[in-house]
């Protein structure tokens, strides 16, 4: 995740979520399914914004809200891209196995450069899936969980992947990289409050994992429904509502027949709709906000967890370059 600062909805519903469901997830023997490592993407950043005056504070922030939603860092290093340097440097590698087209096509930047009504692209954040495949494969990744979105760049990735194992095939390994598969969630685009595009900090659209019950209620109340259903008692669509959508991740199955009944034939008007759309968001998201003010009131602790992460991450990161190294003959020969 890029730190653009506290953390929204979207982010949780995912990514976050499912992160915390594969660092948690235990085989039938007992013992953990995934390794999982869980990445601060600071250089990504730089593809939309090249002020870096709060990235530190902001990567704090979102660090907070990864241990508030239960990232434990004890099973799992957090750590930034900018400190460890074999990212930029795999980058490099990557960077001269994909072309041009082939980057150009991601339906992913598409949609970026459309949404945030960019003119021109800089040449970083063209590259930017590259990064990410370095970013993955770094750690050896074999299972992504992302949203939606980022299913176009887990594919490079395994296009990277193949191409480097094909072409620098390891004397003792053999191949380098897994192909990493996306894992995403039923909820892996949550639309914005706007109803317009993803939720996003960019469109401002969003409820923030840190909002409290007033803050999601007063964002909540002006969020756009079925327009059609104008007066209380018109009947309304729930599939075209953007609350509904909220509704059935955050509700219960019996809410969410009886709000699609109230909404189809008028008996639930919006404001009812929202109120309890409003609080059920906010149960969900209370006790992080308990963890969110214990780690708020420790940064030393929080800052420690990053550098333990740090430290465990470059010592996977510098054995992979090493065997990048070893497969491409840059460097001393193995005997
Ligand atoms: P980013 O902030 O773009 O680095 O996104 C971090 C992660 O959150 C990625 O896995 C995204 O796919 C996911 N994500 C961001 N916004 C949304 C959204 N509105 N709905 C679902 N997933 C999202």
């Amino acid at each position: 995740m890029r730190p653009t600062g506290r953390l929204h909805l979207g982010h949780y519903t995912g990514a976050l979520e499912n992160w915390i469901e594969q660092q948690n997830l235990l085989q039938p023997d007992g013992t953990r399914a995934y390794e999982t490592c869980f990445l601060i993407a600071d250089y990504h950043n730089l593809t939309t914004s090249l002020d870096t005056g709060s990235i530190y504070e902001n990567s704090l922030d979102m660090l907070v809200d990864w241990l508030a939603a239960g990232v434990d860092p004890e099973k799992s290093p957090v750590f930034r891209q900018s400190q460890v340097k074999e990212h930029a440097e795999l980058f490099l590698i990557f960077a001269m196995l994909i072309t041009t087209s082939r980057l150009e096509r991601n339906p992913t930047l598409k949609e970026q450069v459309r949404d945030l009504n960019m003119d021109s692209l800089v040449y970083g954040h063209l590259g930017y899936p590259v990064l990410q495949a370095a970013d993955i494969l770094l750690y050896k990744g074999n299972v992504v969980p992302v949203g939606e979105d980022q299913i176009p760049h887990v594919e490079i990735t395994r296009e990277i992947a193949r191409k480097f194992n094909t072409h620098y095939p390891h004397p003792i390994l053999g191949e380098v990289f897994p192909e990493p598969a996306p894992k995403i969630t039923k909820f892996s685009r949550l639309v914005g409050l706007d109803g317009k595009a993803k939720m996003s900090k960019s469109l401002g659209n969003t409820i923030l994992l840190g909002d409290t019950p007033e803050e999601i209620w007063g964002k909540m109340r002006n969020a756009v429904t079925d327009t059609q259903k104008v007066r209380r008692n018109d009947p309304g669509r729930p599939e075209v509502c953007l609350v509904f959508s909220y509704h059935q991740k955050f509700s219960s199955e019996e809410e969410l027949a009886s709000i699609e009944e109230g909404c189809r034939s008028g008996s639930l008007g919006c404001v009812d709709c929202k109120k309890m759309c409003a609080a059920n968001i906010s149960e969900e998201l209370a006790p992080m906000l308990e963890k969110r003010r214990y780690y708020e009131e420790h940064p030393d602790m929080v800052r420690q967890i990053l550098h333990d992460g740090e430290a465990k991450a470059r010592l996977i990161a510098r054995e992979t370059m090493s065997e990048v190294r070893q497969a491409m003959h840059l460097g001393e020969a193995i005997i």
